[in-house]
């Protein structure tokens, strides 16, 4: 699916790719494979191969079923990598919902961090636990309710 990443010099096929992007990648201590595209700085984005970006090249012929409405993420934050399993495709909406998460839930409460993400947990507690106390109450409720209409029923005939 070449044909899918923009810019890409029309000379290359799926093998030629692979080759000259490995040629042109270094694999780093932390597992990264830096590429070094045609710009002289290092750690962001590169082009290579015509004007493509060497992420999105990556992408496609080393991980596959590369979906052009979506972005490639780095998981390892590193824009030059091109390790295929630091790339995955989040869609632009997951970025931003993760970026923006809120400290407080929208009943106002503070959050809490989950430690094993490190991220705040997408249930909150209070809101939780009110909602728990708010359904007990209404079970009372029926039962009371039902006791009652129990009472009112002439049940018992008295003699
Ligand atoms: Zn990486
Ligand atoms: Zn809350």
């Amino acid at each position: 699916m070449l044909f899918q990443i923009k810019g890409l010099s029309r000379h290359f096929t799926e093998e030629t790719l692979r080759a000259h992007l490995l040629s042109r990648a270094t694999r780093a201590e932390n597992g990264c494979l830096i590429v070094r595209g045609y710009g002289a700085q290092r750690g962001v984005y590169q082009k290579l191969a015509g004007r493509a970006w060497a992420h999105i090249a990556a992408y496609v012929v080393f991980v596959g079923g590369y979906d052009p409405t979506l972005e490639v993420h780095h998981d390892c934050g590193a824009p030059d990598c091109i390790e295929p399993s630091h790339l995955r495709q989040r869609s632009r909406a997951d970025n931003c919902r993760d970026r923006a998460q809120r400290p407080q839930c929208r009943n106002g409460h503070d959050r809490e961090i989950d430690p094993a993400t490190g991220r705040f947990r997408r249930v909150c507690r209070i809101c939780n636990r009110q909602a728990q106390q708010r359904w007990r109450a209404r079970q009372a409720a029926e039962v009371a309710e039902a006791r009652t209409a129990y009472g009112r029923t002439p049940s018992a005939p008295t003699r």
